[in-house]
């Protein structure tokens, strides 16, 4: 499960985050490439909050399909 405390420094602000467990598999960015994204260090982060409810089902696509639960969506 991820852990809001532990997020990293990429992400924007809100509800879904990557925490620092991300192996940097990039199945996040494929799943939902419009909220995802791998950063420089090899790490994904959450470059946009879903609008509706389409992105938000995308993002939680991502969250169940990540292989070590390292999107949370209870961050701020
Ligand atoms: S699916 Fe999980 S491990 Fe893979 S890049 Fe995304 S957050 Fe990291």
């Amino acid at each position: 499960m991820a852990d809001k405390a532990e997020k990293n420094e990429f992400n924007v602000a809100g509800k879904y985050y990557v925490d620092s467990q991300c192996i940097g598999c990039a199945l996040c960015a494929s799943t939902a490439e419009d909220f995802f994204a791998i950063s420089d260090t090899g790490c994904a982060y959450v470059k946009a909050q879903p609008s509706d409810d389409a992105g938000v089902a995308l993002c939680n696509e991502a969250l169940e399909s990540c292989p070590v639960q390292a999107i949370g969506d209870d961050g701020e």
